[in-house]
């Protein structure tokens, strides 16, 4: 049905389209991921200045015509986003949160909690760029599983049941195993499985930190996950 949409957005990326357009890929409360057209974006007098850049938080009026594909009709700012993009680690910790919400969730796949955690991750490393750490990513990618619906089973062994001697982890099972059911699984510290308790359980702006082996296990836990339960495959955080 042809008409207006006013909504919020994020955007995901931009793609260069024709002459002087862009195509927007965006991630909205209430629709989930949308793409859509932003004529003219690249002229130097164009009416949406730089608004339509990633990472920009906006109001948007969009134009549901008889394509897939809507187009931008008006772009209001409310947060940029400036700070992050004045510092690389900032920048790419932004880019990596955009990119996983973008693979992990399909167009019409509503998810109002994921569009928050976004907002919020975007706000606090541009509130702070030296928030973005390896700490930070891996604290945002296991909320968003955890809004996805595949949250790791980390209270006892995913496999048994099994509350004490868990000693790996299973993407397999979905989570910590214990000894018994540890094949399979890699191994896990209990300085791993604690950064996972945690960092699924704090606020983003408080997820704990760890050493650099324990990290390591957290980031190849929530890999495995993604890869056998929302068949995902995302960059590593890298080693910051
Ligand atoms: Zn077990």
């Amino acid at each position: 049905m042809p008409g207006s949409l006013k909504t919020e957005a994020i955007v995901l990326r931009g793609i260069r389209y024709g002459e002087a357009d862009r195509v927007l890929h965006l991630y909205t409360p209430e629709r989930g991921r949308v793409s859509a057209i932003a004529k003219g974006v690249r002229r130097a007098k164009s009416r949406f200045g730089g608004r339509l850049e990633p990472f920009f938080r906006l109001n948007l009026v969009l134009y549901q015509g008889k394509s897939d594909l809507m187009t931008v009709t008006s772009a209001e700012t409310i947060a940029g986003h400036p700070r992050l993009r004045e510092h690389g680690a900032a920048l790419d910790g932004a880019a990596r949160a955009c990119d996983a919400v973008g693979r992990l969730f399909g167009d019409g796949e509503p998810h109002a909690g994921v569009y928050h955690l976004l907002a919020n991750q975007l706000a606090l490393i541009d509130r702070d760029p030296t928030s973005a750490t390896r700490a930070n990513a891996l604290a945002f990618r296991l909320k968003l599983l955890l809004a996805a619906g595949f949250a790791p089973h980390l209270a006892s062994c995913a496999s048994c049941g099994e509350p004490e001697h868990l000693v790996g982890f299973s993407g397999a099972a979905g989570g910590v195993v214990c000894g018994a059911c540890e094949a399979g699984s890699f191994a896990l510290s209990q300085e791993g499985h604690d950064f996972l308790v945690a960092a699924l359980g704090r606020p983003l702006a408080e997820a704990p930190d760890a050493g650099p082996p324990a990290l390591a296990q957290a980031d190849r836990a929530i890999s495995e996950t993604l890869e056998h339960h929302a068949h995902v495959r995302l960059r590593g955080v890298g080693s910051r």
